[in-house]
């Protein structure tokens, strides 16, 4: 079987059942504007790119199988100031499924992605797989806000279990070993 890999700007449009057919990997990258829901889901993002294979397996689905990544910066929800540029990442393990009741019979490592059509979005695809490996939450490390703003108090009994040393309790129960 031969592969071919199809480098640098991704395609849009393409038709996967027949680039599964024909054994083909991409690699390349999307710019920011063509995934405009993860643009509008972060501060910024860059970097967005994709390694994918298309093929069919032994159970004859046309899968596509790969990774996706993007350096994003991300809103800090306490004080709402940028956080650090980081990287996302997913693992694409998606099959081409004619319907909804196709996408039920599929193995549960296979993610359905529903085409009535030969053609297709592959920014969708990737757009997706990205807005899914967002955190949920995202704050920066050190408190960045007064606490009293926004905390009852709490928030000083947490950071005094955070600064004591785990070492201090292994160095008692030694010196109490040593007495015995
Ligand atoms: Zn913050």
């Amino acid at each position: 079987m031969s592969e071919r890999t199809i480098l640098k700007r991704l395609p849009n449009r393409l038709e996967p059942r027949k680039l599964a057919y024909s054994d083909t990997s991409f690699e390349g990258s999307v710019s920011a504007d063509e995934v405009p829901r993860l643009l509008e889901a972060t501060r910024s993002i860059s970097n967005v790119k994709a390694l994918l294979r298309f093929f069919v397996d032994d159970r004859k689905n046309c899968v596509i199988n790969g990774s996706v990544s993007a350096d994003v910066v991300l809103e800090c929800q306490r004080c709402l100031q940028a956080l650090e540029p980081r990287q996302i990442t997913a693992a694409v393990m998606v099959a081409v499924v004619n319907d909804e009741a196709k996408a039920e019979q599929l193995p549960k490592d296979l993610d359905p992605w529903i085409l009535e059509e030969p053609e297709a979005d592959l920014y969708l695809l990737i757009e997706e797989e990205l807005l899914l490996s967002l955190p949920v939450v995202s704050y920066h490390k050190d408190e960045c806000l007064d606490p009293s703003l926004y905390s009852t108090g709490d928030i000083e009994a947490e950071t005094i279990v955070k600064r004591s040393n785990p070492f201090d309790v292994l160095a008692s129960i030694k010196g109490k070993n040593e007495i015995d």
